[in-house]
């Protein structure tokens, strides 16, 4: 026997009535958005459009082209050139809902107007240390696989089952197939198999599902992971411990995106002998850092620490800005290698 996943009545009751007060609603979720920050974004603007609010989904850069094709991603604001609107737009809402991410500064350059909005702010999210302050309610469950999961049992709780239809669960289970890598990590929680088969009993079709998640490579992008793995992979065996570090002239050259490297990170993990890997990313204004554990090593603790940055005990990440990659390669190395596990 277990405990179904309960979420605080009073709470639930707070968010009805501030989304039934609301006519202008905005969703957002973190900067590089995964299919999590996606998914969950995508399916509370479908549950609150069938509501009849006026509702906008806000990702800092756009929809990631791999989830273009889930539905409602063409109606996302965001990226460079829609920049003013999004402020606009949050500046303007009556109701905020932040999913997938627990700090201002996750947004990057709409943290200004996320943090100037005067209207009401709803977190919804998974990552460890919420910012309490920027919220003024929260559903904050780091034990939860996903954001997407968090939002199925949110939304069931507060607007029952009918809330979630078969276009909610599509968006629903991807940000869970997503974040588990496929139900094999964060999947210690019985009340997860609980959510996932509630999703598929909506007649989705998780299988093709899968192959638009998972099976959705570019030649460039398989290319690539090759010439990572083959090139730009440091192991450690004898501190269990290995690295990828990719500058930008690699990611030109192989004419990838900055969405095609997310993943790379996890074959760090498929080595018998590595229990903590990292992958070192130079982006045009900053160097981000990635971090993965497989067993008991607390990677939240060092991105927080040693990277302005943050996540999950397991999967954690965060960045250094003016730095050169040689010094960021260094530092990682000084803080991994001194570790003891
Ligand atoms: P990734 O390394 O794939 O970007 O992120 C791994 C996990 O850590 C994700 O859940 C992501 O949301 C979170 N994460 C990544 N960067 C940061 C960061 O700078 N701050 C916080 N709080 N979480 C982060
Ligand atoms: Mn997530």
């Amino acid at each position: 026997m277990y405990d179904m996943l309960t979420i605080d009545n009073q709470q639930i009751t707070i968010l009805r009535s501030w989304v039934e007060e609301a006519s202008d609603v905005v969703v957002i979720a973190h900067r590089n958005a995964d299919g999590d920050a996606v998914g969950s974004s995508l399916a509370i603007w479908h549950i609150l459009r069938s509501m009849g609010k006026n509702v906008f989904v806000v990702l800092p850069d756009g929809c990631p082209y791999t989830y273009s094709w889930l539905p409602g991603s063409e109606s996302i604001r965001g990226g460079e050139r829609q920049q003013d609107e999004c402020r606009g737009l949050l500046l303007s809402a009556d109701l905020i809902i932040a999913v997938d991410f627990n700090a201002p500064y996750r947004v990057a350059a709409l943290q200004e107007a996320l943090s100037e909005a005067r209207c009401r702010k709803v977190l919804i999210d998974h990552h460890e240390n919420p910012a309490k302050e920027a919220f003024n309610l929260l559903f904050s469950r780091p034990e939860i696989s996903s954001a997407c999961e968090l939002c199925y049992w949110v939304a069931l709780s507060a607007w029952g089952p009918d809330a979630i239809d078969r276009t909610v669960a599509t968006c629903l289970y991807t940000g869970i197939r997503t974040d588990t890598g496929g139900l094999s990590y964060s999947c210690n929680q019985p009340s997860l198999y609980e959510a996932v088969a509630a999703l598929v009993a909506r007649d989705i079709d998780p299988e093709r599902l899968n192959h638009f998640i998972v099976d959705n490579y570019s030649v460039d992008r398989l290319m690539f992971y090759a010439f990572a793995i083959s090139q730009r992979l440091k192991i450690f065996p004898e501190h269990k411990f290995a690295y990828f570090y990719i500058s930008l002239d690699d990611q030109h050259r192989h004419h990838i995106d900055s969405v095609d490297i997310e993943g790379l990170v996890n074959y760090t993990l498929r080595l018998q002998q590595v229990e903590v890997g990292a992958l070192i990313r130079e982006e045009p204004k900053r160097i981000k850092v990635s971090l993965r554990s497989k067993f008991d090593f607390n990677v939240e603790r060092i991105a927080s620490q040693f990277f302005n940055g943050g996540g999950h005990i397991k999967a954690a990440g965060g960045d250094c800005v003016g730095m050169t990659m040689k010094e960021v390669m260094d530092k990682v190395e000084n803080v991994f290698l001194s570790q003891t596990r």
